[in-house]
């Protein structure tokens, strides 16, 4: 069962090949095995989880089924879930049990789903390699030395481990996107609006958008269908009609104008992704596609601009944290000032600290209009950049991060590096639009990204070019040594 994709599982739960509740022992006994290697997850929810099979396997006999009724899923411990621990990957939350779930929480539970477990994350979702977690680093399936990718780090090593067939997500900066290459899977960020933010713990509230890692894009689609959609709890949802996914996976690859930006093809790019890329490119173009050069002239700025814009939001987030009302408290404290500042110092861990000083310092009446206005300037650059781009053709194509996945502690001592390897993804955030991130090939045995950037709304699109794709290729279907 467990190699098998979310729809395929669908499929043979409608079939009555196996239960949900079979599904999910089965599930939670490669958990058992395999998680204390590996540290995907933070709680995990065994009884809750027999408990909501067991009510979903009465659902399918009764033929009151949906299309994701029964089917196992982990969520980011970014999610509020009502009941359970909801930690963001800090220590500062290590003791919050959510009072209630978010909107996607709540529209995947009434579809059916059984949530397995809450997975590990970059505290508060600050990171590219999951090492930022005060629960400890991830490690990458693939090469047990090397990181799965951040921030949605377990999610992703636990899909590619195939100890759940499908996780959610967030992507910030490229949350979602970096960590799917980093581990042959398919991770959607959609558009800023798509999916509500209610209920996810916020880190830049002007960037930050959920979605889903799985093996396919046709499961994606799936995932997608429950979870995007108006609501009304977040204001800065969109109301908007969701298409059918699934329906749209079967739009065909003749005519479609792909954009190639040549600032994605520089120095910073490992030369094999980059051969990669254009592997790719050859079987977009083998079956009618075209594809055509463009610019995206500020795209340098994209890096610079997140780490002004992203640490501005999170400075002002994150002062909710002050020991008062829930999260972490200071033992004896001696005064207010002193709750507040042990609170917070023992709290929250050296990323996040960082970022919450570079934001206050950006946003600060001295340097707002050198740093933060400017950054919001350069924003709007970018995002010109883009629609001009996408004036001319219909999907942008590239590498979703410059190098595959790097080695446990090799960047943890030099942020800048760190940052870099966001370079593809950064401005995708900044100007609100849809990305997704699929299977590719491999560089050194390690998995590697092919991103695609669409319009706003075209989530579609993406899902559509990336499913023909993945029709004509085998990449997605690669299982890492030890957990076939
Ligand atoms: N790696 C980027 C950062 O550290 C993006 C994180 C994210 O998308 N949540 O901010």
């Amino acid at each position: 069962m467990h190699t098998k994709t979310l729809a395929e599982l669908a499929r043979d739960l409608r079939a009555r090949k196996y239960s949900s509740e079979e599904l999910t022992r089965a599930c939670l006994a490669r958990i058992e095995r395999f998680n204390p290697d590996l540290n995907a997850f933070i709680s995990v929810l065994r009884e809750q989880a027999l408990t909501d099979a067991r009510a979903a396997d009465v659902r399918i006999s009764k033929g009151g089924a949906g299309p994701l009724t029964g089917l196992p899923i982990v969520h980011k411990d970014i999610f509020c879930t009502r009941g359970v621990k909801t930690s963001c990957g800090s220590k500062m939350l290590d003791n919050f049990v959510a009072p209630y779930d978010a909107t996607i929480v709540e529209r995947l539970k009434t579809a059916g789903t059984v949530l397995l477990g809450k997975t590990n994350m970059d505290e508060f979702a600050m990171g590219s390699s999951n090492e930022t977690s005060f629960y400890g680093p991830v490690k990458n399936p693939w090469d047990p030395r090397r990181v799965p990718g951040g921030s949605s780090g377990g999610s992703a090593a636990a899909v590619a481990a195939r100890l759940a067939p499908a996780a959610t997500g967030t992507d910030t900066g490229g949350s979602i996107r970096q960590p799917a290459a980093f581990t042959n899977l398919t991770g959607l960020k959609p558009t800023y609006g798509r999916v509500s933010r209610y209920g996810m713990i916020a880190f830049a509230s002007s960037l930050d958008q959920a979605g889903v890692i799985t093996h396919t894009a046709a499961d994606a689609a799936l995932l997608m269908q429950a979870i995007a959609g108006f609501d009304a709890r977040d204001s800065t949802s969109v109301d908007r009609p969701v298409p059918d996914y699934t329906a749209e996976l079967e739009r065909p690859l003749k005519g479609l104008r792909i954009g190639l930006p040549k600032e994605f093809f520089d120095k910073s790019l490992d030369a094999r992704v980059g051969d990669a890329v254009h592997a790719a490119l050859a079987v977009y173009r083998q079956h009618g596609a075209t594809v055509h050069d463009i610019s995206l002239p500020n795209f340098w700025l994209s890096v610079p601009t997140y780490y002004v814009v992203a640490p501005a939001e999170c400075s002002s987030n994150l002062s909710r944290f002050d020991g008062v009302r829930f999260g972490h408290r200071c033992e004896n404290p001696l005064d207010l000032m002193d709750l507040y500042t042990r609170s917070r110092g023992e709290g929250f861990g050296a990323e996040v600290k960082r970022r919450i000083m570079t934001g206050t310092y950006v946003l600060s009446a001295g340097y707002y209009d050198a740093y933060y206005l400017k950054a919001q300037q350069t924003r709007a650059l970018i995002r010109q950049d883009f629609l001009e781009a996408l004036r001319q053709v219909d999907v942008i194509m590239g590498p979703t991060a410059p190098t595959p996945a790097f080695g446990l502690g090799e960047k943890t001592g030099d942020p800048i590096t760190m940052y870099l390897n966001d370079i593809y993804a950064n401005g995708v955030n900044l100007a609100g639009l849809p990305g997704i991130s699929i299977p590719m090939g491999f560089v050194d045995k390690l998995p590697v990204g092919l991103q695609i950037i669409g319009n706003y709304f075209d989530e579609s699109r993406l899902l559509a070019a990336a499913h023909q794709y993945q029709l004509e290729t085998d990449w997605h279907t690669r299982i890492p040594k030890g957990f076939e």
